[in-house]
């Protein structure tokens, strides 16, 4: 005996539209669980077309016909207990998919368990999308032995989340790096062996990750917590973008258990911290430190106002956004603190100083004393050049005093992006004219100003200048 069409087909075959056509198939298939060759062969009822369907092998035809004619309703998972079955095979199944008929008017809905889906290698859902639903079985079923596994999981990887970021929110960088990295691990050995990836195997592996998340966030963090003074601290940037950009009523909290653990954060992400209170507090904090550089800083009015520390520029007051500060500033005032900061971190003053100055700050222009102090300055450094300022119209005059010639500059910082930046810094004297300062500054700055004749109007105008620096020299001298 051979068998023709098995069990499962014939309940396909079965409640296919097609069988319609074939009621003596049909009749067959009502007294008979399956057709075999012998219920063909000795069957005298039959007529000679239908035998001839199963000799000639054309019931194979008819059976995947019959087979096409299903698409994928649902897939839904039940409890054990629920004793649901499959159509086809009988077996109470947990997964079942509910398969329905594309031509049947009343829409005859099957029960398919999720071993018998594999016989529908290509069904589609009802829009006729390509729909693995032997992949999705797959999956939920994969998914089922998972959490039959690890009961919780994803509870377990929330509280160590949570852990990461509710604990001092900076946390050891080392801790920082192993916690995230393994969660990481774990989230993905979960996501091969549901994809199909890797066997079960990857269960031992996922269970001692378990294992090290837990010993880095109980023991090592709070020992870590204990001893503060490391300093190396990390900090997401998302942590940062958290604390600057949330309305949450607790920033200044935050703010405070930085300042409290004082905690240096990464340098990555310091460049984003340009939350002012923030940067104030840290300020107050590391008041000695920044006493140290070659710069004081005040905050007024959401901006950074800064004197430099230099004889030659003590007194004039630039000013700078926090944002700004932070982005250049943030790592060098932040970052590389530590007690032996004075002996360690020896700033360059020269290049730091000309790197802030055409990047960082601005002269504050809106206080004619502070201009003036600086044309002032300006005129003592350089015997060639002199420097005018007509604090009315906010333009700044420099004149060839051996030449008839001279430049107007609508923008004062436009001295301090590109003339301040060679300025002798380290001159002790701000009057001694160092021949090297002074030709560097010719060539960077002055022989690329675009001079022109002075003209009996600009004679007036210049006149009227000089009397307004000597005007602001009495000023000066008469504090
Ligand atoms: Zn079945």
């Amino acid at each position: 005996m051979k068998k023709l069409i098995n069990k499962k087909e014939c309940v396909i075959l079965y409640h296919s539209n097609i069988i319609n056509k074939y009621p003596e198939i049909k009749e067959l298939l009502q007294k008979n669980p399956f057709i075999s060759d012998e219920m063909i062969n000795d069957n005298k009822e039959l007529s000679e077309s239908t035998k001839n369907l199963f000799l000639s092998g054309a019931y194979k035809k008819l059976v995947s016909d019959a087979f096409d004619e299903w698409y994928a309703e649902k897939i839904t998972v039940f409890d054990n207990k629920s004793g649901i079955r499959c159509s086809l095979c009988n077996r109470v199944n947990h997964i079942i998919c509910y398969i329905k008929n594309r031509n049947d008017d009343n829409e005859t809905e099957l029960n398919v368990g999720k071993d018998c889906i594999k016989h529908f290698p290509n069904l589609t859902d009802d829009d006729n999308k390509y729909y693995d639903i032997v992949e999705q079985v797959k999956e939920i079923q994969k998914t089922q032995n998972f959490n039959m596994e690890f009961k919780n999981f994803d509870q377990t990887i929330l509280y160590y989340e949570k852990a990461l970021d509710n604990s001092p929110f900076l946390v050891n960088r080392d801790i920082f790096t192993n916690v995230t990295r393994t969660l990481y691990k774990i989230k993905e050995l979960k996501k091969n062996y549901i994809e199909g990836r890797i066997t079960k195997a990857c269960f031992n592996d996922i269970r001692s990750k378990i294992n090290e998340l837990d010993k880095w966030i109980t023991i090592s963090l709070k020992s870590e917590n204990e001893k503060l003074g490391n300093n190396q601290f990390a900090c997401t940037r998302e942590l940062a973008r958290f604390i600057m950009f949330s309305d949450r009523k607790d920033k200044d909290q935050i703010i405070e258990k930085l300042r409290i653990n004082k905690s240096c954060i990464d340098s990555k992400t310091i460049k984003y911290f340009s939350y002012l209170p923030f940067i104030e507090k840290f300020l107050n904090d590391y008041k000695e430190i920044t006493s140290k550089m070659f710069y004081d800083i005040r905050i007024f009015k959401g901006n950074l106002y800064v004197t430099i520390k230099n004889r030659a520029l003590s007194s004039v007051v630039f000013y700078t956004t926090p944002q700004r500060f932070m982005y250049y500033l943030g790592e060098l005032v932040f970052c590389k603190y530590d007690k032996n900061f004075a002996s360690t971190h020896k700033v360059d003053s020269y290049l730091t100083l000309k790197n802030l100055l055409s990047k960082v700050f601005i002269l504050d222009d809106s206080d004619s004393n502070n201009v003036y102090l600086l044309i002032q300055r300006l005129n003592r450094f350089f015997d060639f050049h002199e420097f005018l300022y007509d604090y009315e119209k906010r333009i700044t005059y420099i004149v060839k005093r051996n030449k008839k010639e001279m430049i107007v500059i609508n923008n004062i910082n436009f001295i301090v992006k590109h003339l301040l930046i060679y300025f002798d810094y380290n001159s002790e004297n701000i009057f001694k004219i160092d021949l090297y300062f002074n030709s560097l500054c010719r060539n960077k700055f002055f022989n690329k100003l675009k001079w022109r004749n002075i003209s009996d109007d600009d004679i007036n105008e210049i006149n009227k200048c000089r009397k307004m620096l000597d005007d602001f020299d009495i000023l000066v001298d008469s504090y």
